[in-house]
């Protein structure tokens, strides 16, 4: 856990109203100081990404899809796509879904924008095709 020395080791950033909401009720409700609970939160998130690269450091998120993730694999130098099938995390390139694309997704965050994954579509991305012209 980082510890706080004095201010000078402290910065503001701006975080949304919405999210800080959030993030202050569950901390509260794991009775935490938000901000002790945010900053720890970034320091596991930042350690997580380093012990990820250590297995998966070839792999990265090429893009989103309705029903899953592209990514780019630079060993096998293909994009491969990954998507939800039945509640599991299915990967094309090995057929497989516990393989290191599966296992990657799953540890990504962007497995929380998949559309079908959150039962609703956000972003300018997923725009569904108008229907009405
Ligand atoms: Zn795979």
């Amino acid at each position: 856990m980082t510890s706080i020395k004095g201010k000078k080791d402290l910065v503001s950033a701006h975080i949304f109203r919405e999210i800080y909401d959030k993030y202050k009720e569950k901390a509260e409700s794991e009775r935490y100081d938000v901000k002790e609970y945010l900053n720890n939160l970034l320091e596991a998130w930042l350690k997580k990404e380093e012990f990820i690269k250590t297995f998966a450091g070839h792999l990265s998120v090429d893009s989103l899809q309705v029903n899953g993730i592209t990514l780019k694999d630079t060993k096998e130098k293909k994009l491969v796509d990954v998507y939800l099938s039945d509640h599991k995390l299915q990967c094309e390139l090995c057929n497989s879904t516990d393989c290191i694309h599966a296992i990657y997704v799953w540890a990504s965050p962007e497995i929380g924008r998949i559309p079908h994954a959150t039962g609703k579509i956000e972003g300018a991305a997923f725009s569904e095709p108008d229907q009405s012209t």
